[in-house]
């Protein structure tokens, strides 16, 4: 039935009137429904791609457009990319973006880039920290709330998000905040002598367990990034900004204390780390400087900032835990009275939603990912998820010969000042 199917074309062409390029193997062009008059525009970098804030011509809504480049340059790449598409199609959570749809990528021959469509979101947390706007303790709240909320969210379906920072979570003009940036998720490994990658979370962020040489890890690596941003809320300072992973690890101890030898067991920390850091000497813990992050810190704030920032990764708290904590209680009040989706308004008063922070209903399933052994065999298996998807919709579809759409292509990926620098070797 779906031969002569009509698509709908990007933002890109700036007048309403102007006609698809051929390029795009149409036959005809769905008008846009509303007038639009804001250009097109970058509004950032995601880990390996650039997002453009365009129009949807089927609604006449702004939307965020991420273009995945060089995505079969190799099987890395290509493996990368397709996790983070099959995940963005996977999630369903207003803390967590999802992918509203992906862009028609045209014949298979010309298959070389990858266009996501999101919900946009105008700025991210690094932003607003870093700018002057001012940070009361109830936006500190509501934003730790929705993290964590997002979060638990994505480890029930056994997700590790492993990149969890200030620029991954990405913040609208309502303080409706998303955890994104999927490019180094995996699934939770549940065999404990399986080897994992130390190679993940940008420094800054990234959990003792890592930087001690720790080869198989899991949720808690999370829950300690979101300690860091939780104090660096506070205080609008990122907490342990080390020069190398191993100064990291030392800015660590500092102010946690010297970790038992039982602690650096279970953290799985190498025998090189666990020497290392025993022969330091003994550090006395210096948590009560938490304090003086700002005058946000009440005794609740550092309370559950001191339940995050653990060393040994099991007596860390999870996100469960973490969101019963009373600190979050005003943070869960205004998040579901104004701003989730979940509950509604009705003329007898606001309808609260049973479960104020669900589950994922299913585990995200990876099976997918034993059958891809080449480049050519990803590339055929991404054109069929995607145009799979397109079924029972309107294709989105884009005007190549549309100068805004000649910038966004020439746009290249931009430089990462935050690249996950490269373990200690103990
Ligand atoms: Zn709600």
């Amino acid at each position: 039935m779906a031969v002569c199917k009509s698509r709908a074309f990007m933002a890109f062409p700036s007048t309403r009137s102007q006609q698809p390029s051929t390029g795009c193997h149409s036959s005809h062009y769905a008008p846009q429904t509303q007038q639009e008059t804001q250009p097109d525009r970058p509004i950032g970098y995601g880990a390996f791609g650039v997002v453009w804030s365009v129009t949807d011509p089927r609604n006449g809504k702004r939307v965020a457009l991420k273009k995945m480049p060089n995505v079969f340059q190799s099987l890395t790449s290509s493996k990368r990319a397709y996790r983070e598409l099959k995940m963005l199609s996977f999630f369903k959570h207003n803390n967590v973006l999802s992918a509203l749809d992906i862009v028609h990528p045209g014949h298979v021959d010309f298959f070389q880039e990858i266009y996501i469509v999101s919900e946009l979101m105008q700025s991210d947390l690094h932003k607003i920290i870093v700018s002057p706007q001012p940070l009361s303790s109830d936006h500190v709240k509501v934003f730790l709330y929705q993290i964590l909320r997002g979060l638990k969210y994505l480890h029930s379906a056994g997700i590790l998000h492993r990149d969890i920072k200030p620029g991954n979570l990405l913040v609208n003009s309502n303080c409706l905040l998303k955890v994104c940036d999927f490019g180094l998720a995996r699934l939770e490994e549940p065999r404990e002598s399986a080897i994992m990658t130390q190679e993940v979370v940008t420094q800054y962020y990234r959990a003792p367990e890592l930087l001690a040489g720790a080869t198989n890890y899991g949720q808690a690596v999370d829950v300690w990034s979101v300690g860091c941003i939780f104090a660096e809320l506070l205080s609008r300072k990122i907490l342990f900004q080390a020069q190398s992973p191993v100064q990291q690890l030392n800015l660590i101890i500092n102010l946690l204390g010297t970790p038992s030898l039982d602690d650096l067991c279970r953290a799985g920390a190498s025998e090189g780390a666990t020497k290392y850091i025993l022969q330091k000497g003994h550090k006395a813990p210096a948590l009560a400087t938490l304090y003086n992050l700002s005058n946000q810190a009440t005794h609740e704030a550092v309370h559950l900032l001191c339940r995050m920032l653990v060393f040994d990764p099991k007596k860390r708290i999870t996100c469960t835990d973490a969101l019963s904590h009373p600190y979050l209680d005003e943070g869960r009040l205004r998040f579901h009275t104004c701003m989730c989706k979940c509950c509604h308004t009705t003329p007898a008063g606001r309808q609260y939603v049973s479960d104020f922070e669900p589950l994922c209903t299913s585990k995200f399933d990876d099976s997918y990912e034993t059958s891809l052994f080449s480049v050519s065999h990803i590339k055929e298996s991404l054109y069929k998820f995607i145009t799979d998807r397109h079924q029972n919709s309107v294709p989105l579809c884009i005007n190549v010969a549309s100068p805004s759409f000649k910038s966004f292509q020439s746009s290249g990926v931009a430089p990462q000042p935050e690249q996950q620098s490269s373990p200690q070797l103990w």
